[in-house]
């Protein structure tokens, strides 16, 4: 090689504004994550009183992987028997051996969850990342680290609740209803089951429709950690599955993370019941980027906040108010970064964006992408290539949009952002509380001061300083408004799962 090809092929930064030279310096090779190791049956059953048993009717629906439109497997449909069988099995062990056991116990068993799935970390995250489409990197790295972590915490708590309760003898609800969607299908679930176990309840829980195949591992690793049966049922099917779980007589909670839409109508149908309910509903949070705010790390933040598991998170910050003074530059980054996003294979540990979860949903983005186009916005999409088959959406921005267009008012649960300007802090605080929702927010500034009194006018259950989608099981979550009803997480998250 000669001197001349050598002094090519360096890369020299010229200044610290310069435009990150990613194409011209080096390519990014396949890294492909093995997955033939991590096992799918041909059908799942549903799991029902430590067994796998086959649903009433005998129906079965198909699970597709949003990647390449194949079909994975095939999991059971539920029916009003089935679910009257599984409550009838989590009332038996919640008025038998479950109750019997000491707290301690019950702790252990919650431990051995967490280790296990923790032994099985990457059989998971693989099976995460082929049943719902998001990026291995991130259902590695984020989702089931994440899925341990709750479990560990809510194991710590289970001897401990009088601590949690000071002058209280903490009582379970009993038999929980809960049900789940597909945006963090494990995730999701140790939200609700490891609360609920540490504080004595039993459960019977759905996963979303397009994501099931993680809850039933999950269920074959509950079976091998020796858990009393009954204690754990997970039953699958759509939404009528669903309204059978909130409308049965012996169900003394539900616990619901989904659409604000369908809240309503499970609120709907428990007014008037003695069940309590804790509704974790959708979110159009705001990004405010104030002149003072380091603008490179709040351009990370905006990436993270909104093109994160391809957007379909409850809490992304879906809308950027951005200062006037500076708005013109945290654009251009903006659009500069989004050329070095990678979209496609999930299982590529390069990838940053991965599929849409399902072909409805990606309709469904898609008609806001022509909506927002329609309502008079500017859009702007990510140069890259997608691939053919699956579900595939460039990252996108909506600029030139007004308070009143849909695209910002709704949530649109995809890789979609809307960007506006504002000039004083009551401006940027007004624009981001006018939405129906309330549930998490972002501001970007150097000042401390600052953050804690835009802050505090922030109508939203989280307000992120300087970051986002930032999570831990010691902090509550949840939501203000149409966002929801009810914290999970930290000891909010134990009082969810105790009588008062
Ligand atoms: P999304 O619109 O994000 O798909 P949904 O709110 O429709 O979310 O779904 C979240 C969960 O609620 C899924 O498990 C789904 O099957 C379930 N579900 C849908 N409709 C109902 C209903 N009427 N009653 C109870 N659960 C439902």
């Amino acid at each position: 090689m000669s001197n001349t090809e050598t002094k090519e092929a360096t890369y020299k930064p010229t200044s610290p504004n310069s435009k990150l030279d990613f194409e011209s310096v080096w390519e990014y090779a396949p890294a492909p994550q093995d997955s033939d190791f991590a096992e799918v049956k041909d059908r799942y059953e549903l799991f029902i009183g430590g067994k796998f048993v086959k649903p009433s009717k005998g129906r079965y629906f198909k699970s597709t992987n949003p990647a390449t439109e194949e079909e994975i497997t095939e999991f059971a449909e539920a029916t009003q028997k089935d679910i009257d069988k599984a409550v009838k099995a989590a009332r038996k062990a919640y008025e038998g051996e479950w109750s019997r056991i000491s707290a301690k116990e019950r702790g252990k068993y919650i431990y051995r969850i967490a280790r296990m799935l923790q032994e099985r970390a990457r059989e998971f995250a693989v099976l995460e990342s082929m049943d719902g489409g998001k990026p291995i990197r991130e259902s590695r790295d984020v989702d089931i680290p994440l899925v341990a972590a709750y479990f560990f915490y809510y194991a710590g708590w289970a001897d401990k609740l009088e601590y949690a309760f000071p002058g209280k003898k903490p009582v379970p609800y009993g038999v929980c209803g809960q049900i789940i969607p597909w945006n963090f299908p494990l995730l999701m679930l140790a939200w609700k089951i490891a609360p609920a176990l540490a504080t004595g309840n039993t459960v019977v829980l759905k996963p979303a429709e397009t994501t099931s195949l993680t809850a039933l591992k999950f269920a074959e690793l509950v079976k091998d950690c020796g858990l009393p049966d009954g204690v754990i049922n997970i039953v699958t099917g759509a939404g009528q599955t669903g309204a059978e779980i909130v409308n049965h007589q012996d169900i003394d909670k539900i616990a619901f993370t989904g659409s604000t839409n369908v809240g309503k109508i499970i609120q709907k149908s428990l007014a008037g019941t003695d069940k309590k309910y804790t509704l974790e509903l959708g979110g159009k949070g705001a990004l405010v980027i104030f002149e003072d705010a380091p603008i490179d790390q709040a351009v990370e933040g905006i990436i993270n906040a909104i093109y994160f598991n391809q957007g379909h998170v409850c809490c992304a910050g879906s809308r950027l108010l951005v200062q006037e003074g500076v708005a013109d530059k945290v654009i251009q980054k903006l659009k500069d970064r989004l050329e070095t996003l990678i979209v496609g294979d999930p299982l590529d540990k390069n990838t940053d964006v991965g599929a849409i979860n399902s072909k409805e949903q990606f309709e469904t983005v898609n008609k806001y992408l022509e909506l927002g186009v329609e309502e008079g916005a500017d859009i702007y999409q990510a140069k890259c290539s997608i691939p053919e088959n699956g579900y595939f959406i460039r990252p996108t921005l909506f600029t030139n949009v007004s308070q009143s267009n849909r695209v910002v008012q709704e949530e649109i649960f995809g890789p979609v952002l809307t960007v506006q300007t504002f000039r004083t802090a009551d401006e940027g605080i007004d624009k981001a509380n006018n939405t129906p929702y309330g549930l998490a927010n972002g501001v970007w500034t150097d000042k401390g001061s600052k953050i804690f009194k835009v802050g505090s006018k922030m109508r939203s259950g989280v307000v992120w300083a300087n970051t986002y989608n930032k999570f831990d099981p010691t902090s509550p979550f949840g939501g203000y408004k149409e966002s929801g009803v009810g914290r999970e997480g930290g000891m909010h998250g134990l009082a969810a799962y105790i009588r008062n």
